[in-house]
């Protein structure tokens, strides 16, 4: 297809809170605009001063999501990828921390030539810079630029300042959306639009002069709020898009388009609508797994056991969406219904934990994702031992992977304390272990951004699940951990007891994939990395849909 003269930019910034699904929207118009023929792109912005998202507490920020480069990034970075079933560079992801890191490197390095560097215009310079970096590097026509937290913030200050200067240069390149909420308080039971209004006003204040404005409410929005919402803002009141909830968030790109917002944006982006086989294409296979995702035949249900569930009296989920999303689209690929149950490894620990144990009969399948230190680690492995005798079929990833180990080596070799030494230390197995240069990072307190991230490729075995499952002698997937499966001393014994390395380093020296012979359980896997974040709506992971089938029979 011929390049565009000029790459555009469609900024998607939040109003009156968070939490409104700014990322999903911004993700479902990427998506929406594919359908278009163009080649679409996107860059988030995180407002906080921590360079990436690798050191923060999964409870309070949700999962980690890491880029094949190896970034560690916001999971909102894994619904663009989902959304637009791309692999997004290390560029497309920034922070304040990161370019504030950028620009002082830059004058440390004379690059400011004995300028005085100044907060405006410089920070905001190399914001552009980097947003420009990543669409010219992404290739992309459209790049959807979004700018995390809420407009009035003063975080986010400097980012609408960067949008600011992008649209003044290039006013037809760029075009700004609003994603705004629109309460409706019970003691009301009226919609009401004035904090939107507001919201419009603050956003103006900085300059910035919104083209589209997406109403997040739980119901839709009617014509004369429209008009309300139009008339403060100077926009037309088919500018104001009502965006209610949905069953999915896969039907949104589906719905923007009936909405003609693809058209509308294209216009304020001096673009002509055209039709293309690859975007026809494209739309047609999101319909059909749109479609499947609402099969309601087979039914299975799943138990993912992990730790970060809990935020005061609240259960969250949001540190594992990856691995949840990869679950429903291996499921609409087997056009299965899917329930999934989120179960606290804690509780499989104390004195309910026998009871609890004998609970974990009911599912079809029991899933280990990954995590850090210590907490609920005795309950996971309880669970493995559990799932293992009783031969329901187990995934394991990461964490999940090194537990598998742990409890096999404990429990069938009887190497009694053998544990991982992130958790003890002193073990006189220790199955699980840190390497020689992770524990000089360690000593040097280099946390961040210091683990085996990113893509690396592992050998698979003949003959094994692994093996049958990918297809495939050699596959890539993207890891994030410090610890390494090191059982090469007793791996005969291991061995022995059906206990199989099917995936490998190319080296032969890390083992990366572990599954228990076919002879002994139906369905136990586990790996070293994280096959969740190349799960895709469009290339679900065969891992998953094996795993799903697997309970399927079970
Ligand atoms: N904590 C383990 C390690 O660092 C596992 C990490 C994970 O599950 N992502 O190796």
């Amino acid at each position: 297809m011929k390049k565009l003269k000029n790459q555009k930019f469609i900024f998607v910034v939040g109003g009156v809170m968070s939490g409104v699904g700014k990322g999903v929207t911004a993700s479902s118009i990427g998506k929406m605009l594919q359908f278009t023929g163009y080649k679409v792109s996107a860059v988030k912005i995180d407002p906080y001063v921590n360079v990436d998202a690798g050191t923060m507490n999964p409870t309070e920020h949700g999962e980690t999501f890491v880029l094949e480069d190896g970034y560690e990034t916001d999971q909102d970075m894994g619904n663009y990828e989902r959304f637009l079933n791309t692999s997004l560079c290390r560029e497309s992801y920034m922070t304040t921390g990161s370019i504030y890191q950028k620009v002082i490197h830059k004058e440390r390095s004379l690059g400011y030539k004995g300028k005085t560097v100044s907060v405006v215009p410089h920070v905001p310079l190399a914001v552009i810079e980097q947003i420009k970096k990543a669409a010219k590097k992404e290739e992309a026509d459209i790049t959807i630029v979004e700018i995390g937290g809420t407009v009035g913030e003063y975080e986010n200050i400097l980012f609408l300042e960067a949008a600011r200067m992008m649209k003044r240069k290039n006013s037809e390149d760029v075009a700004f959306v609003l994603v705004s909420y629109l309460p409706v308080p019970n003691t009301l039971g009226e919609m009401k639009t004035k904090p939107t209004q507001q919201a419009v006003r603050t956003l103006q204040e900085s300059g910035v002069f919104p083209d589209i404005i997406v109403g997040r409410s739980p119901g839709s929005m009617d014509d004369r709020r429209k008009s309300k919402i139009a008339t403060s803002s100077m926009l037309e009141d088919s500018d104001i898009i009502s965006a209610p909830n949905l069953d999915s968030i896969y039907d949104l790109p589906e719905y923007f388009l009936k909405e003609e917002l693809d058209i509308k944006l294209l216009k304020k982006l001096k673009l002509r609508k055209k039709t293309n086989k690859k975007g026809d294409f494209d739309k047609k296979a999101w319909n059909t797994f749109v479609k499947n995702t609402k099969e309601s035949s087979n039914e299975v249900s799943i138990a993912v056991v992990g730790k970060y569930f809990g935020t005061g009296d609240f259960v969250l989920s949001d540190a594992y969406v990856s691995v949840i999303e990869a679950l429903k689209f291996s499921a609409a690929q087997l056009k299965i219904k899917i329930k999934i149950d989120w179960l606290q490894a804690q509780d499989f620990e104390g004195s309910d934990k026998n009871k609890n144990l004998k609970q974990l009969k009911k599912y079809d399948g029991v899933l280990v994702p990954g995590g850090f230190g210590n907490s609920g680690i005795e309950g996971k492995i309880n669970v493995i031992e559990y799932v293992r005798k009783n031969k329901i079929p187990f995934f394991g990833i990461c964490l999940g992977m090194q537990m598998a180990s742990v409890e096999f080596a404990r429990n069938v070799l009887k190497l009694n304390d053998a544990h991982s030494t992130e958790v003890y230390p002193k073990t006189f197995y220790p199955i699980v272990d840190i390497l020689p240069e992770q524990k000089e990072k360690m000593k040097k307190g280099d946390y961040g951004g210091s683990m085996r991230l990113g893509s690396y490729k592992a050998h698979l075995k003949r003959g094994t699940l692994a093996r049958k499952i990918y297809k495939t002698d050699v596959i890539s997937e993207r890891h994030r951990h410090r610890y390494e499966l090191t059982i090469n001393e007793h791996k005969e014994r291991f061995e022995k007891k059906g206990f199989i390395i099917s995936g490998t380093s190319p080296d032969g020296l890390l083992p990366e994939i572990i599954e228990l012979n076919q002879k002994i359980h139906p369905f136990f896997i586990a790996v070293q990395f994280h096959p969740e974040l190349q799960a895709r709506p469009l290339d679900p992971h065969p891992i998953f849909t094996a795993f799903l089938k697997a309970g399927l029979k079970s």
